[in-house]
């Protein structure tokens, strides 16, 4: 737990950034970077809530082997924190996985353990840490409960704390992706809690299950091909997601996403991961209904992981023509967004 807190209290929180729309005087739109945490990514809060969440709940002790059943962020986060606890970690990843992320595990003293098929991740997990007398992490179970929803310096608190000074101190939207539904479920129960006026608003690809459960709760799984979009859009609604807590989702096509994390990288100067642009694209629709509505107000989103990730796809463009993406007129629908104050239909 010392080892743990040190780590926070050399920290800094990260920058809330504000992005210039000269066109709509009345709205203001903000990024929280997560991308500035040591990790690179909003993963680094979670793993160091589950790893706070497991030494409490006495589920980890001395040379336990961790294993999380994930093939990006998150495993990279708890890789660190594993390392920081002197504990053997493993991640289970699909054999797709590319190459740059295991070597992001492997850079904090991770191990990848893979499995054929995405879904399989899973039970091989929990047979994993059986086997090993380990423990499995489980993200997807525990993201929702491990944070602190009412304070502690959680993502939300630091997002109104650092709104505090801005001409709309209270958003009226915060927009977020879910990948395990931790940040949305964080973001929502304190709002309420705190009685704000805010809503809160999930950017879901269209080919993921959580805006089809949101909109009927019957719906558990999708079928068919999976978004590109990394770290949110599941197949399965994981435990984790709370859709009561959601006020709204916008589903956002993949290569919109694409084009939006391409054009916030150049409005930002600094490269954005794909749900970053997922977020932005929900924001520019929110914003024009502002702006046809003649609202005053705040959007708030996140910043999600550093697009550095990801040059040798989204921003390779020999990637977007073997993968079918034809970003130009998307990108040509956001910067009208900017130079208009209007996301073009
Ligand atoms: C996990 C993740 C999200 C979604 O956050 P959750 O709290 O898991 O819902 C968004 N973007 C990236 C890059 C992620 O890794």
């Amino acid at each position: 737990m010392r080892r743990i807190e040190a780590d926070y209290n050399r920290s800094a929180d990260t920058h809330l950034i504000p992005v210039d729309m000269p066109a709509l005087a009345d709205i203001a739109l903000y990024f929280k970077d997560e991308s500035s945490h040591p990790t690179g990514s909003l993963k680094h809060r979670l793993a160091r809530s589950l790893f706070l969440y497991a030494l409490c709940n006495g589920w980890i002790g001395e040379g336990m082997t961790i294993v999380e059943a994930s093939s990006g962020s998150t495993a990279v986060s708890e890789a660190y924190f594993a390392r920081m606890l002197k504990l053997p970690f493993i991640a289970v990843v699909p054999r797709s996985t590319a190459p740059e992320k295991i070597a992001a595990i492997e850079f904090y003293g991770g191990r990848c353990h893979f499995v054929d098929r995405p879904g399989d991740a899973y039970a091989e997990s929990q047979r994993l840490a059986d086997e090993l007398g380990g423990h499995y992490m489980d993200q997807f179970t525990y993201a929702e409960r491990a944070t602190d929803w009412r304070g502690n310096n959680n993502i939300a608190e630091a997002i109104f704390a650092q709104m505090q000074r801005e001409p709309c101190p209270v958003p009226r939207w915060v927009v977020c992706g879910a990948g395990t539904g931790g940040t949305s479920a964080t973001i929502g129960r304190f709002a309420r809690y705190n009685r704000h006026e805010t809503r809160i608003c999930v950017a879901d690809p269209e080919a993921s299950v959580f805006h089809r459960h949101w909109a009927d709760r019957s719906v558990q799984t999708v079928d068919g091909p999976t978004s590109r979009i990394e770290g949110i859009g599941r197949a399965r609604v994981e435990p984790s997601f709370i859709p009561g807590v959601v006020d709204r989702m916008i589903a956002v096509p993949d290569v919109a996403s694409i084009a939006a994390a391409r054009v916030l990288s150049r409005r930002l100067g600094r490269r954005c991961g794909g749900s970053s642009g997922t977020n932005l694209w929900a924001c520019a629709l929110l914003a024009t209904e502002m702006a046809e509505a003649g609202e005053r107000g705040s959007i708030v989103s996140i910043l999600c992981d550093h697009g550095d990730r990801y040059a040798s796809t989204y921003f390779s463009d020999a990637w977007l023509v073997e993968n079918g993406f034809e970003v130009a007129p998307w990108e040509a629908r956001l910067d009208a967004f900017f130079t208009e104050g209007r996301l073009p239909a």
